[in-house]
């Protein structure tokens, strides 16, 4: 059965956390009775701080979205808004998250229990030691536009060949929807962001966090009276990848293209980093020093030449 929880019925679980600088609550969404077996079960809960907070580069031994829900703030290089979605396939390294002016809250989603962050200060040496690892991440933003009662968009690059998927859900209110079936995925987050879910006789208010396991089958929902808007998670599957889908594509053979190995962002030296001050077909070797990832923070020595085409 869909486990399922509103903020409502967790902010007694509001804690707040000692950090070395600024201020942060961590409050759980999805919890067990004492006893469980938590090994494999979906984690879910809600990450906050205020603006002087800032979250560290590191990675996770498991696959995770981050749905971000209030404030704002920068990922990497990355700009969060209200409602971005962050994927990041596990062993790839992200951040740091600096927290926006306004603070910033954001819910941390995993279909399975996870040891913690490995900050790259720390476990650099221990990740890149990591065998098949395909180190991928990337953010979405989610549409909420509405035709009709009911709107289910898929996420453009939210996908992969594991099951890998994101949804942007609309209900105008007191409609019914089945959700895409989880069986082929590695399990299914859903996040009300608005409005309310009906379920079991009870409304479900936004913020909500549900989670359908892969064997539970197509949930069917109900939106509540004022409507919902939800995002629905599918996470990919747990098999190894057959191949690399993000593997570098062909290039002209004057430019080259580098990669990060510890979070395999590329840098291909024809289209340059226009946002970031340097031009299309600025070479590796003149790309400043002083410049990081993108997405990972790693310094220039951390990247390898990828394609010579
Ligand atoms: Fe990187």
């Amino acid at each position: 059965m869909p486990k399922i929880a509103s903020y409502d019925d967790v902010k007694a679980n509001r804690l707040v956390r000692e950090l070395p600088v600024g201020k942060g609550w961590r409050t759980n969404f999805l919890t067990y009775p004492e006893g469980t077996n938590l090994a494999e079960e979906p984690m879910g809960f809600l990450v906050e701080g205020n603006h002087e907070r800032v979250i560290r580069p590191h990675y996770h031994e498991n696959d995770q979205f981050q749905v971000v829900v209030s404030g704002g703030g920068v990922l990497g290089k990355h700009k969060l808004s209200i409602h971005a979605v962050h994927f990041s396939r596990a062993y790839t390294p992200y951040g740091p998250i600096n927290f926006g002016a306004d603070g910033l809250g954001f819910l941390t989603l995993r279909a399975r229990k996870d040891p913690g962050a490995q900050y790259i200060s720390d476990a650099r040496e221990k990740l890149v030691a990591v065998a098949d690892r395909k180190p991928w991440q990337i953010t979405e933003a989610p549409d909420f536009t509405r035709s009709g009662d009911v709107s289910l968009r898929p996420f453009t690059q939210i996908k992969d060949e594991r099951g890998l998927a994101a949804f942007s859900l609309s209900m105008a209110p007191n409609a019914a929807v089945t959700l895409p079936d989880p069986s082929q995925t590695g399990g299914q987050h859903i996040i009300v962001t608005k409005g309310s879910l009906s379920y079991q006789d009870r409304e479900y208010k936004g913020l909500a966090v549900a989670f359908v396991k892969t064997h539970e089958g197509a949930w069917q929902i109900t939106a509540g009276s004022e409507g919902l808007e939800a995002i629905v998670l599918n996470y990919p599957r747990r098999e190894a990848p057959a191949a690399a889908n993000d593997a570098v594509a062909a290039k002209s053979p004057q430019h080259r293209v580098w990669q990060c190995m510890l979070c395999a962002f590329t840098y291909d030296e024809a289209k340059g980093m226009p946002d970031e001050g340097v031009a299309a077909g600025t070479r590796w070797e003149d790309v400043p020093e002083t410049w990081t990832c993108p997405d990972c923070s790693a310094s220039k020595s951390d990247f390898q030449m990828a394609v010579v085409g």
